[in-house]
């Protein structure tokens, strides 16, 4: 809660003058200029929030645009071709650009197009002479309120002047949602004309956890407010104190609670926050955004750094699952009519031997370093596992024949995320060590519901009644073959599903990080027996409506505190102005 301070998005007028072939080297030195001050301004900024999660990612991606030589080549090219002045060839190729990226079919991309924008913003304000925008006169406590915000904007914030940031433009996986978590600071993207409705000044209440601002909130609203914040702020305090506490319910029953991650450097926050290894390294992230796939050495040492870091906790690193919607520029895809069921997971190494033999012998030379468990994506049958295996076997025959060292006591699992890992699920625990289930991709192909399509997204819910179903049947199969079971999609994170979870009998939950202190409490203050006895009733409900009701009663219930704020919103929605 706080007083608005509304950025105006100043435009930025953009001069175009025919220039003479003399001038041609001219501009392109302005541009040359302008861009080695924007990278230097970045850089700076960078340097001042390393230790925030995400945003040095964020501002590096930038800076590597920048110095991307196509850059330069092609706004070059249009200042020598169309002899135009440099301001109006930048803005010229990055609206290209754009649209470019507008075209693409994966969210993510899409909303990269803010990325463009604010290296097109930042170029021009230093090709124009203008200063970029600070935001240090911003007077506690603040809620920002702009039409967009840059990554580098974001990252100027001081999260102890500003409580709350809205914006007009945005989705949940645009960078000033990712940074604005990161920061730890509350926010709603998405609000529609909300500039022109909210002058400086104006009081503005931001719910992060419900999506919605109240602009000029009466007394009752701000009260609310108030008490709201206080007992989150007190809730995340007590939390983070009980974090280090083991995952056992109070008639001693033990979870392990674990952490999905992408980078050896989120090991320390991971342990922070009280998780106790990693349960999924995907390791897709050092696949993507390049020409061509890391090799050996370099894998080698991703691989290293998070064994090392995690050590003496285990990691689960999972092989490449490319494909779908995780796509390489250097993956030569056809054109598939239905990349979710297309060349992706297991069946892409398996058909990519080269590829798939180079990340195993990185995986196998790694494997001294920690205690590394390989997890096999996208299972659907016996058959790909010992072909898998298989592969993993002649890895290590090179190996030793190299005299290179691997660990010997190797665990293998498989993700059961396909209807038919599930129904093979007692075959498939034979010929591995472990299971963990996938909930992401599970309940899109359980349900036949996309995970990324927006119009169908109502129907998407880890509480229909045949994937309980589902995670249940997989718990049983490991368990009567003394396997455990993690699960590792984002059901695990969400606190509603935690008793839930603890009764269907699953061994380990792996989630975000940021997740683990609220599940990790639930936990604590459960009882397994009665969880059980929950998750019986439950598999008996024909109903999404059912499950859900009884689900939330219960938590609500059992849990006031902590699901007080559910009550009547049934998870996330869209971007509310009350
Ligand atoms: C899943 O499908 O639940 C999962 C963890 O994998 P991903 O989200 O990477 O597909
Ligand atoms: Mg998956």
């Amino acid at each position: 809660m706080g007083a608005a301070y509304v950025v105006q998005r100043e435009g930025l007028i953009v001069p175009e003058y025919e220039i003479r072939g003399a001038q041609v080297d001219f501009e392109i030195e302005r541009l040359r200029a302008s861009i080695e001050v924007s990278v230097a301004q970045i850089e700076r900024i960078e340097r001042g929030v390393r230790h925030v999660e995400m945003v040095g990612a964020i501002l590096q991606t930038q800076v590597a645009i920048l110095r991307d030589q196509m850059l330069l080549d092609d706004v070059s090219r249009r200042i020598r071709e169309e002899r135009k002045n440099a301001e109006w060839a930048v803005r010229d190729e990055l609206r290209h650009l754009e649209r470019l990226f507008a075209a693409m079919e994966d969210p993510y991309i899409r909303e990269r197009r803010a990325d463009l924008d604010f290296i097109a913003r930042r170029l021009l304000s230093n090709l124009l002479g203008r200063a970029p925008r600070r935001f240090d006169e911003i007077a506690a406590p603040a809620v920002v309120v702009a039409h967009d915000l840059s990554p580098a904007e974001t990252a100027q914030l001081d999260r102890d002047r500003v409580v709350g940031i809205v914006t007009e433009t945005g989705a949940r996986t645009s960078h000033a949602a990712i940074m604005a978590n990161s920061l730890g600071i509350p926010a709603v993207v998405g609000v529609a004309s909300i500039v022109a409705s909210v002058r400086d000044g104006d009081a503005v209440v931001v719910e992060g956890s419900t999506g919605r601002v109240h602009l000029r909130p009466d007394e009752a609203t701000r009260r609310m407010a108030s008490a709201r914040a206080h007992r989150y702020a007190r809730r995340e305090r007590e939390m983070l104190r009980a974090a280090d506490l083991p995952c056992e319910t109070r008639d001693g029953h033990r979870i392990e609670i674990l952490g999905n991650i992408e980078r050896s450097d989120e090991v320390p926050r991971l342990r922070e926050r009280g998780g106790r290894g990693v349960g999924l390294f995907r390791t897709e992230f050092l696949y993507l955004n390049r020409s061509a796939p890391p090799d050996e050495a370099e894998q080698l040492r991703h691989y290293r750094a998070v064994l090392r870091a995690a050590r003496p906790d285990p990691v689960v690193i999972r092989t490449l699952d490319l494909g779908g919607d995780k796509l390489a520029s250097w993956l030569h895809v056809r054109d598939e009519m239905n990349p979710a069921l297309g060349m992706r997971g297991i069946r892409r190494s398996l058909a990519d031997r080269s590829l798939f033999r180079t990340q195993l012998r990185a995986l196998l030379r790694a494997s001294p370093d920690g205690r590394l468990r390989i997890l096999l994506p996208l299972v659907t049958g016996v058959s790909e596992v010992r072909e898998a295996r298989a592969c993993l076997d002649e890895v290590r025959s090179e190996l030793e024949l190299e005299g290179r060292p691997y660990a010997p006591d190797l665990e293998i699992g498989v993700m059961v995320e396909t209807p038919a890992a599930v129904t093979l699920s007692d075959i498939l625990v034979r010929e591995v060590d472990f299971l963990s289930v996938g909930t992401n991709d599970l309940i899109q192909y359980t349900i036949a519901v996309d995970r990324s399509n927006e119009h169908v997204a109502y129907l998407y819910t880890a509480l229909h009644p045949a994937v309980l179903r589902a995670i249940w049947k997989v718990v049983d199969s490991a368990h009567r073959a003394g396997a455990a079971v993690c699960v590792c999609g984002e059901m695990a994170g969400d606190p509603i599903n935690s008793l839930v979870l603890l009764g269907l009998g699953v061994d380990e939950l792996s989630m975000n990080p940021h997740a683990i202190p609220a599940v990790k409490q639930i936990l604590r203050a459960s009882n397994f027996e009665s969880a059980r006895a929950l998750a019986a009733e439950l598999r008996q409900l024909p109903t999404v409506a059912d499950v859900t009701d009884r689900v939330h009663k219960v938590m609500q219930q059992r849990f006031p505190e902590a699901f007080a704020a559910r009550a009547g919103s049934q998870g996330p929605g869209p971007a509310d102005l009350c």
